[in-house]
């Protein structure tokens, strides 16, 4: 039997796909090679770190906050096993849900390997070896992608770990080598420092968290040293021994210069990660990629293969799960017809630490990049009657608005809940808001948002709390 559409890849991208283009009425199935739907997001990247973010943050306050609000509870005691457990829990939900929602809306789906053999038709291979072709009018590349390796550096996954291996180390390594200071290695840093390792986070470039505004960044960085995360900017790993019972890693200068050894339990590699396009049968087909090994899509998310489409981390941009689900809505909306669009200058960006980390728009150093004249207005927790009484006032919101038109271009927070704030200033920028018009939208108080509003006042310097 045709379909309308197939999707090859189960997460955050091709899942929402299959499922809007059901709605739309197309006759659709997915292919999954992995035993359970949800892809990286689900199964091994955003749901299980979330998990342990949200649990050593907890085994953290109740060390070191509980006691200054009068509860009386001893020293925490970490049972590791039981949080793997309940993180486990966390993602078999996950999973599971998608596997409903999928079977809610009539979705079929076949289990294996997906090989491209022309344009529409797919040879599925199941992990047994069988292989069956399936037929259809459209094709959805969603294969997502795959760790990114330092060369010469083998990761076995116990003791030199990619991020999947950091979310399921059986125990806490006394000390901890990050080698990169993204959005990955800060988080899952994060984790294992609360929980008691000792982290030095090796960076080749000379700031953390490269591509958002180096104002947070920085300010940022000197929280997470407050907290006893150590940083070695400017540095490459060249090489790691674990011929020892410590890690040896060789840690040169960037720009070259002679090497130090660091020593480590375990080193999580998270420099970042590259689009997986294996076993696609992709030259087969023609379908083009770029320089980067990313499909290469126009703005309708087609390839240059009429019927075949792709989204999420296989294309370029940002690699988040949301720009992968919207790019999914997108696709169905356009092969079925309709008029599917992703505005990529919205696309909230969120770090899950403590405090935690969040943009959408342009940086500061965009902005001057592009000549473009801003105006800026900031506001600190420190003056948010909420944080304060919370105890937690790390951190800013600060709003970047047109000098001319005074339309928000860009909003940073560095502070508790970061990443739920930041949808209101998402929703703002899609309805082309100027910062007045956030300045005079009424927040509740008492509450952290106020913070935003007190922001957006302060582009015109009348903020009232500072
Ligand atoms: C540790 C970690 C934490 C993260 N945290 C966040 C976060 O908090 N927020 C956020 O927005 N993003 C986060 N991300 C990024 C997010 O996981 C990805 O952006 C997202 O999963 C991309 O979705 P996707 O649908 O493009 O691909 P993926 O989720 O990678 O899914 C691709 C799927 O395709 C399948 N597949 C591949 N090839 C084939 C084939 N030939 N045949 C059949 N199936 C195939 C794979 O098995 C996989 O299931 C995190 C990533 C990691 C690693």
């Amino acid at each position: 039997m045709a379909y309308d559409l197939v999707v090859i890849g189960t997460g955050p991208g091709g899942y929402v796909c299959a499922i809007r283009a059901a709605q739309l009425g197309l006759k659709t199935a997915v292919v999954e090679k992995d035993k359970t739907f949800g892809g990286t997001c689900l199964n091994v990247g955003c749901i299980p770190s979330k998990a342990l973010l949200h649990a050593s943050e907890l085994y953290e306050e109740a060390g070191h906050s509980f006691g200054k609000m009068g509860i009386k509870v001893g020293a925490p005691a970490l049972d590791l096993p039981a949080m793997m457990k309940f993180k486990d829990e966390g993602v078999d939900g996950n999973v599971k849900g998608v596997a409903f929602l999928l079977k809610k809306n009539k979705v079929d789906a076949f289990q294996g390997t997906g090989r491209i053999m022309a344009p529409g038709k797919i040879e599925v291979k199941a992990a047994d070896g069988k292989t069956e072709t399936v037929e259809t009018k459209n094709i959805v590349i969603a294969t997502g992608s795959d760790v990114a390796r330092l060369k010469g550096i083998t990761i076995d996954e116990k003791r030199i770990v990619s991020s999947t291996g950091a979310l399921v180390l059986p125990k806490v390594p006394a000390k901890l080598l990050v080698v990169g200071a993204g959005v990955i290695g800060l988080e899952l840093g994060s984790v294992w420092r609360r929980l008691g390792s000792q982290v030095l986070v090796v960076e080749f470039l000379d700031r953390i968290l490269p591509g958002m505004d180096l104002d947070v960044a920085r300010n940022f960085q000197r929280i997470l040293q407050k907290q006893g995360m150590t940083f070695k900017l400017s540095s490459k790993v060249t090489a790691i021994d674990s011929s020892g019972a410590a890690l040896k890693a060789s840690v040169e200068p960037a720009a070259g210069g002679t090497p130090e050894t660091i020593e480590a339990d375990v080193a999580l590699i998270a420099i970042g990660r590259v689009p997986y396009t294996e076993g696609l049968g992709l030259d087969g087909v023609d379908v083009k990629r770029d320089n980067r090994g990313r499909v290469a899509v126009d703005a309708h998310l087609a390839t240059n293969v009429p019927g075949i489409y792709a989204i999420g981390d296989v294309i370029a941009g940002p690699m988040l799960a949301h720009k992968g689900e919207d790019e999914g809505v997108a696709a169905a909306e356009i092969i079925a017809g309709r008029a599917g669009h992703v505005n990529y200058d919205v696309i909230p960006n969120v770090v899950y630490t403590y405090p935690e980390v969040a943009s959408v728009g342009k940086s500061e150093e965009e902005l001057k990049a592009a000549g473009i004249a801003y105006n800026t207005g900031k506001f600190p927790f420190t003056a948010n009657g909420r944080a304060k009484v919370n105890m937690q006032t790390d951190g800013f919101v600060k709003i970047l608005a047109d000098a001319k038109t005074d339309r928000v271009l860009g909003v940073h927070i560095l502070g508790p809940d970061a990443g739920n704030m930041i949808a209101e200033a998402a929703v703002a920028m899609e309805f082309g808001a100027s910062s007045e018009d956030i300045a005079r939208t009424c927040h509740a108080h008492p509450t952290l948002t106020e913070a935003i509003k007190e922001a957006a006042m302060a582009v015109e310097k009348r903020s009232i709390h500072m």
